[in-house]
């Protein structure tokens, strides 16, 4: 049985852009009123502009503390209400560890790890309070699996995914579902930095899902009956040996 999203509100991260604005497309189409929460503001006007009058632009960068504390008020502003946070905003280091750059990793570790945290604590105390709302992170493929291509990423995901599995038992009380959508690769401007090789291979063999199957993905965890958890959602391209 799936439930209709229409009356709800959802805010997401990085929906300027690939996966994030997919699934924002897709639950202004299943009925929902959608922040758009991104730093890359003439994307996110873009984007909203292509939604419609459901969607609504949050500005925000999410490794600046202070800009992630206006967050949930000005959603509160404009909607009124928020039933489901969706911390999907990420970026993607690969390649060999010996040749890495320290100062990159702790980037992307604090965008993958510590913001989608700060994210999801500025949504969570109101949501308790309210009993009842639904948390997604997107994790990762390499949340679930070691990918040796990609040490520091994987080890991102791996915590995403032990935030995901612990506060769900923490907050589940509460009628607050927490789950992960895991995907394999999605044709998204975060692996352009893939080795052009590796890319043009993956193109050509039809090994890339779309941003839109993820949120195929999303929809479906979102609509389940209250009393259910979609908790890790692993999605993969068919072709696909992880
Ligand atoms: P993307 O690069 O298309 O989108 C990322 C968005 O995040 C961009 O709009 C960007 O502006 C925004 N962003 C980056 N830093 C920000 C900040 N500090 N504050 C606010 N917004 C910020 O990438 P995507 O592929 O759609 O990735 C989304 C999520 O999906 C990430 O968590 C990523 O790890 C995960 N993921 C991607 C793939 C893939 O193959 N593309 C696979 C598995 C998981």
């Amino acid at each position: 049985m799936s439930l209709s999203l229409n009356g709800q509100v959802a805010a997401i991260t990085g929906a300027a852009s690939g996966i994030g604005f997919a699934c924002a497309k897709s639950l202004v189409a299943a009925g929902a009123s959608v922040a758009l929460v991104d730093r890359d503001a003439p994307a996110l006007d873009a984007a909203c502009a292509e939604l419609g009058g459901n969607a609504f632009a949050v500005d925000i960068d999410l490794l600046d503390p202070a800009s992630v504390g206006t967050m949930l008020p000005r959603i509160l502003e404009r909607f009124g209400q928020l039933d489901i946070f969706h911390a999907n905003a990420g970026a993607y280091i690969g390649g060999p560890i010996v040749e890495g750059d320290p100062d990159q990793w702790d980037r992307m570790l604090n965008l993958n790890i510590n913001a989608a945290f700060r994210s999801i604590h500025a949504v969570l105390p109101y949501m308790v309070e309210r009993q009842t709302g639904d948390i997604v992170m997107t994790s990762s493929i390499a949340g679930i699996v070691p990918v040796a291509w990609e040490p520091i990423y994987t080890a991102s995901k791996f915590a995403v995914q032990a935030f995901v599995h612990t506060v769900r038992r923490q907050v589940a009380p509460s009628g607050i579902r927490v789950g992960a959508v895991c995907p394999g690769p999605v044709r998204t401007a975060l692996i352009a930095d893939w080795p052009q090789a590796k890319l043009d291979a993956a193109l050509a063999a039809g090994d890339l899902m779309e941003a839109e199957d993820v949120a195929d993905a999303v929809l479906f965890m979102l609509s389940r009956r209250r009393n259910v958890t979609i908790r890790d959602l692993v999605i993969l391209p068919q072709r696909n040996d992880l």
